[in-house]
């Protein structure tokens, strides 16, 4: 009989006749796809270009049905399962050599109902699928920052972007999620119905089973909005200016800024090429004509390199940052809460940031608080949320041999700023989830019990465990 070989929970290899992945694939209004088929190469590639995953079989599913039948198959042979949406987990974790993946990037239907203000999407759906759909009705889901992310992965961890402040992260914004559990059942989670498991949702990971729809409330904005985007010398004076506009700023004011090298590209002045700069990005929640008046002080702070600050349809400022971030790239992201915003962390953010070996690199500040603060630990595990600022370091290189060296930028940058820190860590910048159990527990806190208490409810043999992973035997 001939079979194939899978990894399994056990940590070890199950052959699996091909007869029944057959039986399994003809079931299937999606695809089953193997080694040897022609899609192969293009199916099992991530957005990062860090990894070069050969699973034994993706399982690209077009509904429900498929997402239950392959469950149900992986469940009852014991297969280690990879759940794939966007692809764009920087610590890949879409895939696994030898596994399983589910595979839901075919997924990516977006229903919206004006009346209601609610948006259906399923769980494949990229976040310009969601930003076209809403913006037809002027409508939208605070979500993150590049269109091409994947909505399951960035709302189950959390989802920061533009409009963070305003209406919080994107899994504040969730109604509700429907699932199929490790034992091959669908449900729906909300407020009212497995509540629990609603909570954990918001914010705990892929842990609790493979999702197929979620459901988020709709807020009004667009179609034209203010985005301002700046780009100054890294002078410490304009972080001052920075710092000092954050201590303040409306709740309709979600700042992106960055630390970076100008890259010598023909939209840039030749003569700062290669120059150390700092980024002053932010979209305004509102009208247009307000944003244009409360951001028009970001854009006096000194002589700009360039400013491409402008009124622009929302779709845009959603876009306006995507040709950085090409699919096969190298990346390696970490994050660092900072309690608060000083001189010496000015300093240290300048040094650090001369320092990287890619002039693709970044530093990311993002301002937190507004509504993200006012949720509380009984809404979402995400929570308490009082750290006034987020700092993402990117590092993004392009040749193989650079790896090491990138990779150990950003580990002394966390180091770096270790004496500015405050507790915590955001799961959707996690680098390749080193040290994972300690790392799951920083993020979650005092929350990561309970977690672990719907963990054992819903998947207690850790059947989802290829993640950000609540281990449900953890103490
Ligand atoms: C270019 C880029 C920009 C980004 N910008 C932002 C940003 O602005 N804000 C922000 O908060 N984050 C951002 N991120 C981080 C992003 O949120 C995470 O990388 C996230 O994991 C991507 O989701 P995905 O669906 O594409 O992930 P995938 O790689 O497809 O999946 C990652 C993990 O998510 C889980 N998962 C995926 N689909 C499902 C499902 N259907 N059911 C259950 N679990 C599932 C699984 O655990 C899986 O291992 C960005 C990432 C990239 C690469």
């Amino acid at each position: 009989m001939e079979t194939i070989s899978i990894a399994n929970l056990r940590g070890s290899q199950s052959a699996i006749p091909i007869t029944e992945l057959d039986t399994l694939s003809s079931r299937l209004r999606g695809t089953l796809i193997r080694a040897e088929d022609i899609s192969f190469d293009e199916a099992r590639r991530l957005w990062n270009g860090m990894f070069d995953k050969r699973p034994a079989v993706i399982l690209r599913c077009t509904g429900v049905a498929d997402v239950i039948d392959a469950v149900r198959f992986a469940r009852e042979r014991n297969l280690l399962v990879a759940i794939r949406g966007g692809a764009h987990n920087v610590a890949g974790l879409a895939s696994y050599d030898g596994g399983f993946v589910i595979d839901l990037s075919q997924m990516r239907a977006v229903h919206v109902d004006p009346n209601s203000r609610t948006v259906r999407v399923e769980a494949g759906a990229q976040l310009g699928d969601i930003d076209r759909e809403t913006q037809a009705f002027g409508l939208v889901v605070p979500t993150g920052v590049v269109s091409e992310t994947g909505i399951a992965g960035l709302t189950l961890n959390g989802g920061v972007g533009w409009l963070r402040r305003k209406w919080g992260m994107t899994c504040d914004n969730l109604v509700s999620v429907e699932l199929v559990t490790a034992e091959g059942q669908w449900i729906k989670a909300s407020k009212t119905e497995h509540s629990d498991l609603f909570w954990a949702l918001r914010g705990g990971g892929g842990n609790f089973g493979v999702v197929t729809n979620f459901e988020f409330e709709l807020q009004p904005l667009g179609p034209e909005v203010m985005f301002c985007f700046v780009m100054y010398p890294d002078h410490k004076d304009i972080l001052q200016k920075f710092s000092q506009f954050a201590q303040n700023e409306p709740e309709e004011v979600g700042m992106l800024s960055f630390t970076g090298t100008v890259p010598a590209d023909e939209s840039f002045p030749e003569v700062w090429w290669y120059k150390p700069f700092f980024v002053v990005a932010a979209c305004y929640a509102g009208s247009a004509e307000d944003g244009e008046r409360v951001l028009q002080p970001l854009r006096e702070w000194g002589t700009p390199i360039i400013d491409f600050s402008d009124r622009m349809p929302y779709t845009e400022v959603q876009k306006f940052l995507d040709a950085d971030y090409p699919k096969g790239r190298h990346y390696y992201w970490k994050s660092v809460y900072l309690k608060e915003f000083t001189d010496e962390t000015i300093d240290t953010l300048l040094t650090l940031n001369r320092q990287a070996p890619s002039h693709h690199s970044t530093i990311d500040i993002w301002t937190m608080g507004g509504a993200m603060n006012r949720v509380s630990s009984d809404e979402s595990p995400l929570s308490p949320r009082e750290t006034p600022f987020m700092i993402g370091i990117e590092a993004n290189w392009d040749e193989a041999k650079e790896n090491d060296h990138n990779i150990a930028w950003v580990r002394d940058c966390v180091e770096g700023l270790a004496p500015f820190a405050a507790p915590g860590i955001y799961l959707n910048f996690p680098g390749f989830m080193e040290d994972a159990d300690q790392l799951v527990k920083t993020a979650y806190g005092n929350n990561f019990q309970r977690l672990v208490k719907v963990k054992q409810q819903y998947d207690p043999d850790n059947f989802f465990r290829l993640n950000q992973n609540i281990n449900p035997q953890a103490v």
